[in-house]
């Protein structure tokens, strides 16, 4: 595994180089789900410290441990989230990547006013930019919708919620034309909303995975969210 996340930083280097981008600028974060405590513990060994998964009860099964042995990690939701898991996962995590809908994200108001600790939570809305399961806003005028309800919000009390930047999963395709089109309408996004909400930053693009994270990078990703290129092929079981 040392071998592998070498080549990927290796890879991250020279993707940010070719754009006349920083490195630096890119987080590396590895998509752990279906993969045990032991094999993200080498991981960890290995020097990551930020991890994604995608389904609640797995993620505080697996980083209540891991979490309390290694104070250094941070984990964060990047896939589709019930109303109903908001609740549990909100302790374990630092950020929710996945807020795609109105719904979830007044869920994640209600549960954020009952937290006990005075952490602020990132959070990340997906848009939908061409991937065939049609995940995340569909619209500018959707996530308008759900920022603004955001802002009223933060009007009434101070909210423990904080949008940090746009999430979208590329469609799984080898056509390079559209994978990099699909990281360009992220970007768009970014640019639209940064223009008319000053007062929040969307700084944080989380695009890219394992077969698609050089063009992510060369489109502007700062977050780039890798499962198979480190752990190998995930076992459904
Ligand atoms: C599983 C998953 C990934 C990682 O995919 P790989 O192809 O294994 O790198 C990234 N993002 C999301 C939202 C995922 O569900």
């Amino acid at each position: 595994m040392k071998e592998r996340i070498a080549q990927i930083k290796d890879r991250i280097e020279k993707a940010a180089l070719r754009a006349g981008r920083n490195p630096d600028e890119i987080q590396l974060m590895a998509v752990s789900k279906f993969h045990s405590v032991s094999e993200i513990q080498t991981a960890i060994d290995c020097g990551l410290t930020l991890f994604g998964e995608n389904r609640v009860q797995e993620a505080v099964e697996k980083f209540e441990e891991l979490s309390k042995n290694n104070p250094q990690i941070e984990l964060q939701m990047i896939g589709s989230l019930q109303r109903n898991k908001v609740k549990a996962i909100l302790p374990f995590v630092s950020a929710i990547q996945s807020v795609d809908r109105l719904e979830l994200l007044k869920e994640l108001i209600k549960q954020s006013k009952k937290l006990k600790s005075d952490k602020t939570l990132k959070i990340f809305f997906e848009i939908h930019t061409g991937e065939e399961s049609k995940s995340g806003f569909q619209n500018i005028e959707t996530l308008t919708e759900a920022i603004e309800l955001l802002i009223q919000e933060n009007e009434a009390v101070s909210l423990k919620i904080e949008p940090v930047g746009l999430m979208t999963m590329a469609p799984f395709t080898k056509d390079e034309t559209l994978i990099r089109k699909s990281f360009q309408t992220l970007k768009e996004y970014q640019k639209l909303l940064q223009e008319k909400y000053p007062q929040f930053s969307f700084k944080e693009l989380s695009m890219g995975m394992s077969n698609d994270f050089e063009i992510a990078i060369e489109e502007g990703s700062t977050l780039i969210r890798v499962g198979t290129a480190i752990f190998g092929e995930r076992v459904y079981s």
